[in-house]
């Protein structure tokens, strides 16, 4: 099927390193619709929905920005980071959404598993179900998110 223009702007924007260093597809070579297919399969498989992980990544980013940059314990076996960095990103799907470059470090001190994340991770996550291509810096694997976020 041959692509429409719009489809071609886009996929350039995914890969385009004027917005994030690496793109958002890393080595993947499968679509972004693939991609999301296929997070969205492992999120039911999971039992949860990108909408629940979104809103607890949200609940830890907020709790970890009062720590001003040092460690902050969120629960028992969870501490988060929050950096804070200068500017604003836009979201790939070009809809008028700009992210902060926060970065939200987490770690889970029992199972001693690690993930980051930015803003538009979580803008990604809630609002397009893309957890970004395998070999991006910013890709969250379901199982892991799901399990640290647990
Ligand atoms: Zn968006």
């Amino acid at each position: 099927m041959k692509k429409s223009p719009q489809q071609e702007k886009f996929e350039k924007m995914l890969d385009a390193s004027k917005f994030s260093a690496c793109g958002f597809m890393g080595n993947d070579k499968r679509t972004v619709w693939e991609i999301i297919d296929a997070d969205t399969a492992m999120l039911e498989k999971l039992g949860t929905t990108r909408e629940k992980i979104a809103r607890r990544m949200r609940e830890i980013t907020d709790q970890g920005i009062r720590g001003l940059g040092d460690w902050v314990k969120v629960s028992d076996t969870l501490m988060a980071m929050v950096n804070d960095a200068r500017g604003t990103i836009p979201c790939p799907w070009a809809h008028n959404v700009r992210c902060l470059k926060r970065i939200t470090i987490v770690e889970r001190t029992d199972i001693d598993k690690r993930v980051r994340w930015s803003e538009l991770s979580i803008h990604l996550i809630n609002d397009h179900g893309f957890f970004q291509g395998k070999g991006s810096p910013y890709r969250l694997e379901p199982e892991t998110l799901a399990a640290i976020l647990r």
